[in-house]
């Protein structure tokens, strides 16, 4: 099967509601997207699988939903304000600013390298280049009505800061004992210095986050075992082929300055092999810099071994938008039937925006639009997300339903009228088969949990 090209999936996504462009009727904004009614459908179902599989399904794990601001005291002590920097040049005529990284085609943040390859080089303009130096990409505000450097307050650039600053409230207010983790969903401010690929890379952006509190001796299994729940979330949660997705193991130039070890998940996108989900060791760097900035005691006491530390961090953490593209670009494929190209969606059925198109055989047709009706509102009620369709003739609406992953669609026609039997017909293999309608529930129901 031939990989989807970006535009693609940018067209798709435009012309059946999944992601706009934002403020598209004044020119756009670089970096920002709108998820159409189809997008936000799909993200919503996406974040509900990750919610159910990280904190409802763990008795240890608890979820939070910090500020987006918070005290700038926050991000100097978790390096941000000092170290939250990308490598950047300028093309000295144009002045547009470029990833020194990406230009000179490696995953390294060490400036001296970086300007080594970079020599001799010009922008994509044909300029020459500035030196690469370092670019802070927290993007910043005020609080309050006097904008002086007092009341600066940064947007998050990772949901992981709140996290972290409210150890102890969960600790305490949850009795919790590590090991034990906190999860969060929410967005994230990145002021990126190229950003492009459509939703790959986005300066509004929104992450899944956790993070796991545990003893410095569990570090290796504990890291082990996040690093296989990401990989097996993506094949049996979200239907993700295997195929698609590799491990990059970070260097010494390219992992965070807090980073004792880092793994991405790389999945195969349109524009390249590229990160998707991290799973980082980052020790006890996080609570020793709050603990020493807040003057707060951020250890831990295990009374059971009587001893007194640090806990240590595994973090979990994956973008919202960057995994709706691969989930897209996994899902797309395309393929003949009855001589005919068709585009078809094949969303694992759990994740699919809607659940079943149904559709009377003609909308002219009284008796088998009421029964039509009758049962869409029973799927609605009991499948979630359903949709009504009665446009163009019966082909046209299932190459419709394809184009957006409906899994099921169901036909009423005059058969139903003789038997109260409906057409079931499957996106995957196009195979059309009679159910009763009474039993639609239940059937849809078996398949959508397989
Ligand atoms: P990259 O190397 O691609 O800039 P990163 O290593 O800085 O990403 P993290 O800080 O580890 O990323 O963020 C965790 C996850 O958040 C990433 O794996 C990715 O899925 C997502 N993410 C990070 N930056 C962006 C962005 N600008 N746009 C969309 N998603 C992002």
């Amino acid at each position: 099967m031939t990989k989807p090209t970006m535009e693609d999936i940018v067209s798709l996504s435009k012309r059946r509601g999944f992601v706009f462009q934002s403020s598209d009727i004044y020119g756009g904004l670089s970096g920002f997207y709108d998820y159409g009614p189809l997008g936000v459908e799909l993200v919503n179902n996406i974040k509900k699988t990750w919610w159910d599989s990280v904190v409802h399904a763990r008795d240890n794990i608890y979820g939070i939903d910090g500020a987006i601001i918070q005290n700038p005291l926050l991000w100097q002590a978790s390096g941000h304000l000092e170290g939250f920097t990308d490598p950047m040049v300028e093309d000295v005529v144009t002045h547009k600013r470029y990833r020194a990284d990406q230009l000179a085609g490696v995953d390294s943040t060490d400036l001296k390298e970086l300007k080594q390859l970079l020599k001799g080089k010009k922008s994509p303009e044909g300029n020459d280049l500035s030196e690469p130096r370092f670019f802070n990409m927290m993007m910043q505000t005020w609080v309050g009505p006097v904008e002086d450097e007092a009341a600066k307050v940064y947007l998050r650039p990772e949901t992981a800061g709140a996290i972290f600053i409210n150890f102890l409230n969960v600790r305490d207010s949850m009795r919790a004992k590590i090991p034990f983790g906190i999860a969060q969903i929410g967005k994230a401010f990145r002021n990126e210095i190229s950003p492009r690929d459509f939703i790959f890379r986005v300066r509004e952006l929104e992450q899944m986050e956790m993070q796991y509190f545990i003893r410095p001796d569990d570090q290796e299994e504990s890291y082990e075992e996040w690093r296989k729940f990401a990989w097996n979330f993506l094949i049996d949660k979200l239907g993700i082929k295997e195929v698609n997705l590799s491990w990059h193991e970070h260097g010494e130039s390219e992992r965070a300055h807090y980073a004792k070890a880092a793994h991405d998940i790389y999945f195969n996108f349109p524009n390249g092999s590229k990160e998707l989900w991290g799973t980082h060791n980052r020790s006890d760097f996080d609570l020793s810099n709050h603990s020493r900035v807040s003057k707060q005691d951020l250890s831990y006491i295990d009374e059971a071994a009587n001893t007194r530390f640090i806990p240590y961090v595994i973090e979990s953490s994956v973008g919202v938008g960057r995994l709706l593209l691969a989930v897209l670009t996994d899902a797309f494929s395309r393929d003949q039937v009855d001589n005919e190209t068709r585009t078809v969606l094949r969303f694992k059925p759990q994740i699919a925006p809607y659940k079943a198109a149904v559709s009377p055989l003609l909308k002219n047709k009284p008796e088998l639009v009421k029964i039509a009706r009758g049962i869409y509102q029973n799927l609605q009620q009991n499948l979630g997300m359903v949709i009504w369709d009665d446009n163009g003739n019966i082909g046209k609406r299932y190459r419709r339903q394809d184009e957006i992953g409906t899994p099921f669609c169901i036909t009423i026609d005059f058969e139903t009228l003789d038997n109260q039997s409906v057409t079931l017909r499957h996106r995957d293999t196009t195979k059309q088969t009679r159910i009763a309608a009474d039993k639609l529930v239940e059937t849809l129901n078996k398949e959508l949990i397989n």
